[in-house]
């Protein structure tokens, strides 16, 4: 029995996607814990080239059954959408399982965000506009709706009425938007019911079991370590928790389950969306970076933006790991630096003339900046190497120095974005 957690060390966008679809081949469960249709999972195989958003990355596999948990922004119309692309796309029907007790991603949520980003102008977070901000705020003020509760139509009408009395007030008065109405909204989520009610199941029960019965779990998470609320470069942050720890709440399973903590890191920095970056490039270095990983997506899979890119970050990734509690590593996109003489790294920051190897809290993380120091680069296209033998031994230098700024042991390496371009150390 197995239960991984697999997790971003850094901003998101490290390649969980593609190391979850590997390793999901001898899985019985891959679970989405957390966000919601903000993810960009991109997953490259025999089926084509595809974005998971909302979907767990387990779904290319018939035998896997796909877990939506408790702590998922669950928008329903979204994940039809996405289960219908795949099966139009030849992808056989996956086997899937909603929680009764994940939470509904609300029409209205997508409408908030979009307007308070507007309403921000040139404040604005860089929101994906997918609704997960007010989502989760919401949840945590309990004017949420859990699935099971589409099931109960008084129940459904009550709370729908109870969301709107504040909703609206907000609606025209904040944003000078028309009032929704609670008839339309429930006529709505009762279609949306429909839809979502075949694989509606108590999933913590169904954990319960499978942990009994040794089978294996994997948890895919979203974004990563310096997203998180409470970790990461708040408030550039995400609205859930990316975290392993929250992994267990999130899926709804004991912390003591989880047998593996693997940490997602790319072998250089990239970042989409808004935030302190310390290892960032600009002009024609970055711009470089961002087109030889063109393969690697350096376009936001959900947003279609440009990432930012910069250098590996040692001071960041080593923080990223240590909040995950990451037992292994993963690094994926080594291929991408094949191209360089030689390969800046960032091992501490100077922040106010100080330096520094902690990665602080981010009213300082604003003013850091890298000290870098350099690594011969290899020079060479790797991507088809499978194994560590394979690979010149400056590659196998920059996974040691991996290694050694994390403090955490290098178990499978990326060349590339299809499944078989992994390998195991
Ligand atoms: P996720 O959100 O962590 O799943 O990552 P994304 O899918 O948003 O971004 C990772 C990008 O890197 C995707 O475009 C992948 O296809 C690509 N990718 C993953 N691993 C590798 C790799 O080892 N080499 C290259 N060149 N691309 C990779």
């Amino acid at each position: 029995m197995a239960v991984i957690a697999v997790v971003g060390a850094n901003w998101g966008d490290e390649g969980k996607g593609k190391m979850v679809d590997y390793l999901a081949e001898n899985s019985h469960f891959v679970v989405r814990f957390q966000g919601g249709s903000n993810a960009g999972h991109t997953v490259i195989n025999d089926y084509g080239k595809f974005a998971l958003h909302l979907l767990p990355s387990g779904v290319f596999y018939p035998g896997v059954v796909n877990v939506i948990g408790p702590g998922v922004a669950l928008d329903i119309r979204a994940f039809a959408e996405e289960l219908d692309s795949l099966v139009q796309r030849s992808v056989p029907m996956p086997k899937i399982a909603v929680s009764d007790r994940a939470q509904v991603l609300m029409p209205y949520h997508k409408m908030f965000d979009e307007y308070e980003e507007e309403r921000l102008g040139a404040r604005q977070f860089g929101s994906t506009k997918s609704g997960i901000a007010p989502f989760y705020s919401d949840k945590y003020a309990k004017i949420g709706l859990q699935v099971s509760e589409l099931y109960d139509k008084d129940l459904l009408r009550a709370r729908v009425a109870h969301a709107l009395e504040i909703k609206n007030v907000l609606l025209e008065h904040l944003y000078h938007k028309p009032a929704l109405k609670v008839d339309d909204l429930v006529e709505e989520l009762s279609v949306q019911a429909e839809i979502i009610k075949p694989y509606v199941t108590d999933t913590t029960r169904l954990f319960a079991d499978a942990l009994k019965a040794g089978k294996s779990i994997l948890l895919e998470g979203q974004l990563g370590s310096l997203r998180d609320p409470d970790h990461g470069i708040y408030p550039y942050s995400t609205s859930s928790s990316t975290i392993a720890g929250y992994a267990a709440i999130g899926a709804g399973l004991p912390p003591y389950a989880i047998t593996e903590v693997l940490a997602v890191t790319k072998a250089y920095s990239s970042c989409v969306g808004a935030g302190p970056f310390v290892t960032e490039l600009t002009g024609e270095e970055g711009e470089e970076l961002r087109r030889r990983g063109g393969d690697a997506g350096e376009y936001g899979a959900k947003t279609g933006r440009p990432r930012r890119v910069g250098w590996f970050d040692a001071v960041a990734t080593r923080y990223g790991c240590a909040v995950q509690g990451a037992t292994a590593l993963a690094v994926t996109n080594l291929d991408v630096l094949g191209y360089l003489e030689n390969i800046p790294v960032c091992v501490a920051y100077e922040i106010d003339g100080r330096i520094t190897s902690d990665f602080p809290a981010t009213a300082l993380v604003r003013k850091a900046k890298p000290v870098f120091k350099t690594m011969p680069g290899w020079k060479s296209d790797i991507s088809s190497a499978r194994s560590l033998g394979d690979l010149p031994q400056e590659a196998r230098d920059y996974i040691e120095m991996v290694e050694r700024e994390t403090g955490v042991k290098v178990k499978w390496v990326s060349v590339g974005p299809r499944r078989e371009q992994t390998f195991r150390t």
